[in-house]
């Protein structure tokens, strides 16, 4: 795609901050990183980056939940170190999680939404022009109407629906379209933010792609919960079923099955036991009517309550807890030696049992493909 052969010098922390997939941010990240001493694991578990985390899970959210893709506003002032650290962090951490996904869809649906963050941004900063220098070849602006090189403009309207994108109806002049002033209604600076957004969002994901392929796997595992959480939101917004995250029963964690077995068996299972349950089965994207059913040979089931109940779980986005809690709780279902994942020294939570169960699977069948591969050279 033709894009620029040099991009522009950018060194104002505070553009770099508002937009870090620039590829002039990466450096900038990379000294930020070493000059607080910002590692994986303080990125991941660290004091110093909990309020990225939450600002990472609310673009996350935001990427889910809203029309209008992330929220502009930062939580931090971006004006000050801490402030672009928060930006520049909470983006870089958004990123690790999508792409533990390993969703595609939701890579997709993640980059389109912090394009258009960063659309709605441009629509008013002067920054605007070092950043379509970066992303298209042949762009100027002259006294504030914006002109577009043909191909690039053929390239990114593409993805762009409304007849003032279609080239016949455009003004294009010796191998330039002028994108016109159309006042209030459109203005010719916001149309430019439009074309970069395609721009942008191409390169967000392709970033976060990148990333999902060279994640390891104990990155993986301790990306669990976030990524529950983003996942269940999904599933319970678009309504997908187990089917979106493949975890069948038999990835379940002991302690979800026995919960599972015992309210089937008619047994009382305490009121941690029943939280946790229900919000597991919304992480793992089970249909709310689901886990009614689990519930269903409860002593005490009443259709309506329990009806009332998981929805309120499903609608506030509970995360389910992790296994110290549940150990306090008598929710979990295992002792030393009994499960070989749950012995594990990592395993906290068991939505990391889950991964884990997952990943192993998936390796054990492109086992299973090699061996059962025709050797070259047989007959
Ligand atoms: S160790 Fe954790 S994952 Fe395993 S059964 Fe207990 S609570 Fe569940």
């Amino acid at each position: 795609m033709p894009k620029p052969f040099s991009i522009p010098d950018l060194s104002d922390e505070v553009t770099l901050a508002r937009y870090p997939f620039l590829p002039q941010a990466k450096p900038w990240i990379a000294n930020m990183a070493a000059k607080h001493e910002i590692d994986i694991d303080e990125l991941l578990d660290g004091t110093m980056m909990d309020r990225a985390r939450v600002r990472a899970r609310s673009r996350l959210v935001d990427s889910v939940d809203s029309k209008d893709g992330v929220e502009m506003a930062s939580i931090g002032d971006i004006h000050t170190e801490e402030g672009r650290l928060l930006e520049a962090f909470s983006f870089y951490y958004a990123r690790l999680v999508v792409g533990a996904s390993e969703d595609e869809r939701l890579i997709s649906r993640w980059a389109q939404a912090e394009a258009e963050r960063a659309q709605h941004i441009l629509e008013k900063d002067d920054a605007i022009s070092l950043i379509a220098e970066t992303y298209v070849s042949e762009v100027r602006c002259e006294e504030g109407i914006w002109k577009v090189g043909l191909s690039d403009f053929i390239e990114l309207c593409t993805g762009i629906t409304g007849s003032r994108w279609r080239l016949p109806n455009c003004d294009i002049n010796d191998g330039w379209v002028t994108l016109h002033d159309e006042g209030d209604k459109y203005s010719s600076r916001g149309k430019m933010a439009r074309l970069l957004r395609e721009r942008m969002k191409d390169d967000i994901k392709m970033d976060a792609l990148e990333k999902m392929e060279k994640m390891d796997e104990s990155l993986l595992i301790r990306l669990s919960e976030p990524v529950g959480m983003i996942r269940g939101l999904v599933a319970s917004k678009t309504a997908e079923t187990i089917a979106l995250i493949g975890a069948g029963e038999e990835d379940w964690p002991p302690c979800m099955r026995k919960a599972v077995a015992e309210l089937a068996e008619g047994v009382n299972v305490n009121h941690f036991g029943r939280v946790f349950l229900g919000s597991m089965a919304r992480c793992i994207g089970l249909p709310a009517e689901t886990t009614v059913d689990f519930f269903r040979s409860a002593p005490d089931f009443n259709e309506a309550t329990t009806t009332y109940q998981v929805g309120h779980l499903y609608e506030r986005e509970y995360t389910p807890s992790g296994c110290s809690k549940l150990k306090v709780n008598h929710n979990c279902a295992v002792r030393t030696g009994d499960d070989r994942l749950c012995d594990q020294s990592w395993m906290d939570h068991p939505l990391k049992y889950i991964r884990a169960k997952q990943r192993r699977r998936k390796q054990q069948q492109s086992i299973e493909v090699d061996v059962n591969l025709p050797k070259t050279g047989d007959a």
